[in-house]
């Protein structure tokens, strides 16, 4: 699973749904949907994956990433 070749939250692709912005994983290079979306991917692998706390925003201009873990915003500094 190559991050490059990602078009959209992985899961939504799959089921046919849709998303309202991206998260990627900083592990393993997931991609999923954040918590605006009605599935919610982005949240559910962070929990799925044990250590997978921390996640990136996806979206264009947006540098801050999430951790899950601490529930806590992460700014470039
Ligand atoms: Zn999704
Ligand atoms: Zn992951």
């Amino acid at each position: 699973m190559s991050p490059s070749s990602t078009e959209g939250c992985e899961d939504c692709l799959r089921i046919g749904s849709t998303w309202v912005h991206l998260r990627e994983c900083l592990i393993c290079g997931h991609v999923g949907c954040c918590d605006s979306s009605p599935n919610r991917h982005a949240s559910a692998h962070a929990h799925a994956e044990s250590g997978h706390d921390l996640a990136r925003s996806f979206e264009p201009g947006e540098e801050w990433a999430w951790c899950y873990a601490d529930e806590l915003l992460l700014m470039p500094a």
